[in-house]
């Protein structure tokens, strides 16, 4: 019995319009947001797109230019931090250094003059695995076990919302992954809202169910992670979740719910659903372990590009990956599982790129393919 029950009523943070100014520089755009009560919730995006200003201002560690921040019914934009059902939980741990284990996690309720401290923070440590380390101090732990009671500090304040600061930016990548599934864990567990900040798409990917992609200050796309590697919305999200290849092509027709796209003088039909436009220029995009390379000439089903020659092979362990030039001479690639089914190919052969038309995604052409 060491859940903390998720409090009620049933409060969603919603964030309307909100944009942040420094100056003259718009650190974050016109900002709306809804995240669910209890999901496990990541901004994602590169270094300096406004992630963490956004966290802040959820704080209330940095007020809004515009817009207002709300939780179920009430309104949290002006409120000073100590005084929302917020905690955080910062990349470099904060503990109290003078303190043991169990004072460091004791120390919010002390404040409140809880009266069962024993019992729930012998709870909280059982939760996060680190029920025999109480009367140690933080630098007699590992970073990974400085995380998890940095975690359970935040947890015992039974907060609505868990906001998370690149929390497993310090720890080296085994420890990282070990992290990741253990935090999905205890939020699983505890049923409080997680709102997780990082740059690293594969950490999103493994412990968050819904996804904000951020780029420059806005959210470009939001999503299930599946929902979002399988059809970007952008061309920077096809590149910063996983590999895509994108191609300049041109939709030239339409045919049963399937529109026809030409590439550099080769036709591919898309399923209409996955057109992000429906005339013009555009990019089409393809995720590399999609792609199937045969030899030249070969019949296949469903879409082809003729004329390649195979320029890279790298053996990657579970996969092989390679680079095959186009006629037009663009470099696309391709990931091949290494089930042993047929012998590596070779740089210098001459093949062709197969996929199936469900694969394809078509974006806007008015934006960089990065
Ligand atoms: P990182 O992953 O590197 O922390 P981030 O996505 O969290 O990046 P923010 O910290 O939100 O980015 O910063 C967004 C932009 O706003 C950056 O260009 C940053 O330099 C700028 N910025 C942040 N805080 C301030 C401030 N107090 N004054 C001026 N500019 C700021």
């Amino acid at each position: 019995a060491a859940t903390p029950k998720a409090p009620a009523p049933s409060s969603d943070l919603v964030l309307s319009g909100v944009s942040k100014q420094f100056g003259a520089y718009h650190a974050v755009r016109d900002l709306d947001l809804t995240v669910p009560e209890g999901a496990f919730f990541a901004l994602l995006g590169p270094s300096g797109c406004g992630k963490t200003t956004t966290l802040r201002m959820v704080a209330g560690l940095e007020e809004p230019t515009t817009g207002t921040v709300s939780l179920g019914e009430q309104d949290i934009t002006r409120l000073r931090p100590y005084k929302r059902p917020v905690n955080t939980v910062f990349q470099n741990y904060a503990l109290f250094p003078h303190l043991d284990i169990f004072e460091n996690v004791a120390f919010g309720l002390r404040r409140r003059g809880v009266k069962d401290v024993k019992q729930q923070v012998g709870e909280m440590l059982d939760l996060v695995e680190l029920g025999a380390f109480g009367k140690r101090k933080p630098n007699q732990l590992s970073g990974g076990q400085q995380q998890r009671v940095a975690l359970a500090r935040a947890l015992i304040n039974r907060p609505q919302v868990l906001l998370l600061d690149e929390p497993l930016g310090a720890l080296d990548l085994k420890l990282r992954r070990q992290m990741q599934i253990e935090l999905k864990r205890i939020q699983t567990e505890v049923g409080i809202t997680f709102v997780h900040v990082t740059h690293d798409q594969e950490e999103a990917m493994t412990m968050a169910d819904t996804i904000a992609v951020m780029n420059a200050g806005v959210i470009e796309q939001r999503g299930t992670p599946a929902e979002l590697y399988d059809l970007p919305a952008t061309t920077f999200v096809a590149n910063f979740l996983g590999q895509s290849n994108l191609v300049r092509a041109a939709i030239i027709g339409k045919a049963h719910e399937q529109l026809v796209v030409d590439v550099h003088g080769s036709k591919v039909t898309v399923p209409t659903p996955r057109c992000r436009v429906t005339e013009g220029e555009v990019w089409m995009g393809i995720r590399p372990e999609k792609v199937f390379l045969a030899p030249a000439g070969a019949e296949q089903n469903g879409n082809a590009l003729r004329g390649a020659t195979v320029t890279d092979v790298s053996y990657v362990g579970v996969s092989t990956q390679y680079l095959a030039r186009m006629p037009w001479g663009q470099e696309l690639t391709v990931f091949e599982q290494n089930t042993g089914a047929r012998d590596t190919l070779r740089v210098g052969d001459p093949v062709d790129l197969h996929w199936q038309p469900a694969h394809t995604f078509v974006l806007d052409a008015a934006q960089d393919a990065l």
